[in-house]
């Protein structure tokens, strides 16, 4: 196993791959050959190039798994049926077996006494001796089953583990989607309330993006939500969980932190990612700016979190209305009664 994790970490430091779980993942079925088509294209990029980078991941995974990348569920959930089913069967069957044992066993103590002629005896002895024989013969091809069904199940339970996981990322980003975000906000949301400790929640939105799109093709459109979840992974790494929301929208939860420290770090990060100018992946073309617009929110005492999803979408609405390109908190919203 631990050779396996040294593996894994070497592929990904080659092709200076992000540590995502999405791209572990990827690694991971290709370290323990899981997938024997993931393993030829890698293998084959490999042997050329000597690496496979972040790019030509991308497109191995385009190829392999189609646009969404999700694991066939359904297969799954029928493999370990009939799994389950097959292990059921074995424990029936073996339980029929000990049970005919022990009555066979059973009926010959009876014919067995002090009377008994000594030839009996000699027969008696040789069929129990035949039908252990067949006992342990049985149990020990029952044992080969169960082992291989074992082998089977924990395969299945690394193919579940990487459904869950990919059921929680967002396929295009490496980030994690709405539903990993909504489950880790209402986690925390209950821990803020029960340690009276702040949780400030960001919602975040790409100005006028749809302009990328018409300039520069969908691709290029997709090459800047990339960037933009990697600014938010790498901005946000031990300060807050951020999330792709859908669309060109992202959210950051920040535990612990109270509106005014959520504020800061939104505009820092605002600036961080309005000061640079993108080139295309080729180098080929100018994209311009990224800006973005923020809306934050605190969690309130015994606010619920779609309250706190709300006002804080209600501030980013306000940070587009401002004119884009800012920080909107949501106790600063000046909006009609
Ligand atoms: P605003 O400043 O008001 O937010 O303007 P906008 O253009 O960013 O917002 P709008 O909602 O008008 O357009 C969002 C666009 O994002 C429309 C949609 O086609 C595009 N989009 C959504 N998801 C994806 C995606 O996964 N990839 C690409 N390339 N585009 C996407
Ligand atoms: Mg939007
Ligand atoms: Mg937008």
């Amino acid at each position: 196993m631990a050779d396996i994790f040294d593996r894994i970490g070497q592929f990904m430091a080659e092709g200076q791959i992000a540590p995502t779980p999405a791209n572990y993942e990827f690694w991971y079925r290709y370290a323990t050959g899981a997938d024997p088509d993931l393993v030829i294209a890698v293998d084959a990029v490999r042997s050329a190039l000597g690496k496979v980078s972040t790019g030509a991941m991308a497109n191995i995974r385009r190829e392999m798994y189609g646009g969404t990348g999700q694991t066939n569920v359904s297969r799954l959930i029928d493999e370990t049926e009939r799994q389950l089913e097959r292990m059921a069967g074995l424990m029936e069957q073996s339980g029929k077996d000990a049970r005919g044992y022990r009555e066979q066993l059973d009926d010959d103590h009876q014919s067995l006494g002090p009377d008994t002629a000594i030839e009996k005896q000699r027969a008696l002895i040789a069929a129990m001796a035949e039908r252990t024989a067949a006992m342990i013969a049985k149990t020990t091809r029952l044992e080969q089953e169960l082992a291989s069904s074992s082998g089977e199940i924990a395969a299945l339970r690394n193919d579940l583990e990487l459904a869950r996981v990919e059921s929680r990322t967002d396929p295009l980003t490496g980030l994690s989607n709405r539903k990993a975000c909504t489950d880790y906000l209402e986690a925390h949301v209950l821990r803020a309330h029960a340690e009276k400790r702040p949780l400030s929640l960001v919602f975040i939105d790409i100005d006028h993006f749809k302009r990328f799109n018409d300039s520069f093709g969908h691709r290029t459109g997709d090459e800047v939500l990339r960037l933009v979840a990697a600014s938010l992974e790498r901005f946000f790494h031990g300060r807050g969980f951020p999330a792709r929301w859908g669309g060109e929208e992202f959210v950051v939860v920040a535990p612990s932190c109270d509106v005014g420290q959520a504020a800061e770090i939104a505009d820092s990060f605002r600036q961080h990612v309005g000061a640079r100018g993108i080139r295309s992946r080729d180098g080929q073309q100018d994209i311009g700016r990224v800006t973005l617009s923020l809306g934050v929110a605190e969690l309130r005492a015994d606010e619920a979190p779609q309250q706190l999803i709300d006002r804080a979408d209600a501030a980013l609405y306000d940070a587009k209305a401002d004119g884009r390109n800012c920080v909107v908190t949501a106790d600063s919203v000046r909006r009609a009664a």
